[in-house]
């Protein structure tokens, strides 16, 4: 029992795949669409379980980090691939920890193209 929000948003940026044999492993770029989905199970007293300003606050701060940039220039990029599933970790974690304590990272869906995506959630 619950509520769960979801904010949508998006950030351009390059990245190539180290150890990848393909098309990713050539510098290139994509324009991600990032899902933050938050879940909790209390209100607070205007029947809102985090306002969605604020939700898209956090997410546009976090998105900011990655936006035009090089991410393979990026901690944690420049050790970890920026695959996709790595990004949508980063950007679970580093939502986290912007979030009020009144609600939880659900899950992060992190879409490179309109047909794929890579979601990620912890149990
Ligand atoms: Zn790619």
């Amino acid at each position: 029992m619950g509520w769960i929000l979801r904010v949508i948003d998006s950030f351009s940026a390059a990245h190539f795949l180290r150890e990848y044999q393909g098309a990713c492993e050539n510098l290139h770029g994509h324009n991600w669409r990032v899902e933050l989905e938050v879940v909790g199970d209390e209100l607070d007293e205007t029947g809102l379980l985090v306002d969605f300003k604020r939700l898209k606050a956090v997410l546009k701060e976090v998105l900011d980090v990655l936006d035009h940039r090089l991410l393979n220039e990026i901690p944690p990029f420049d050790r970890v691939n920026p695959s996709s599933e790595n990004i949508a970790r980063f950007i679970f974690c580093e939502a986290g920890k912007r979030l009020p304590e009144s609600v939880k990272v659900k899950s992060v869906a992190v879409w490179e193209s309109d047909r794929a995506c890579a979601v990620y959630f912890e149990d």
